[in-house]
């Protein structure tokens, strides 16, 4: 980084104007880039806390090895059900998909398991978006 030569000071002669402003340039761009980095872990730790403020608290995700999802033989990525015919069949295309009791809710991406939404069919649980089911039945 930024040194003197032995018998240098900032006022010697042989501390030349290009070799200052050189050392200059360096020491903004290793600034900038802290300022930068500093800035990008804020955000993706406020991005972090809001993805967390979008789960609701009764979140539950279903699993395939579950009672109800074992018997419609749910699996979390569409392409790799046997049983499906349709290959433009996934969750996310269903009427089922956002279906939470009476209410419509909408989907959302949870930080560990991408987008989700409620699945009428399982009682309010959360399904993946690409997932499919043999209730699947097309969104109107
Ligand atoms: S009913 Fe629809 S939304 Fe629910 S798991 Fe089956 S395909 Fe997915």
């Amino acid at each position: 980084m930024f040194q003197l030569k032995k018998n240098q000071s900032l006022n010697s002669k042989k501390f030349s104007r290009r070799e200052l402003l050189n050392k200059g340039a360096k020491l903004s761009l290793l600034t900038a880039g802290t300022l930068l980095l500093s800035q990008m872990s804020y955000l993706s730790r406020a991005m972090a806390e809001k993805a967390k403020s979008l789960i609701p608290k009764d979140f539950k995700l279903a699993k395939p090895s579950e009672p109800t999802p074992k018997a419609l033989q749910y699996v979390e990525v569409a392409s790799k059900a046997a049983a499906r015919t349709d290959k433009k069949a996934f969750c996310h295309n269903c009427a089922l998909y956002g279906v939470k009791g009476a209410d419509k809710v909408k989907e959302f991406k949870h930080p560990k398991h991408g987008p989700v939404n409620a699945c009428g069919m399982f009682g309010g649980e959360y399904v993946k978006s690409n997932g499919w089911c043999m209730g699947w039945n097309k969104k109107s």
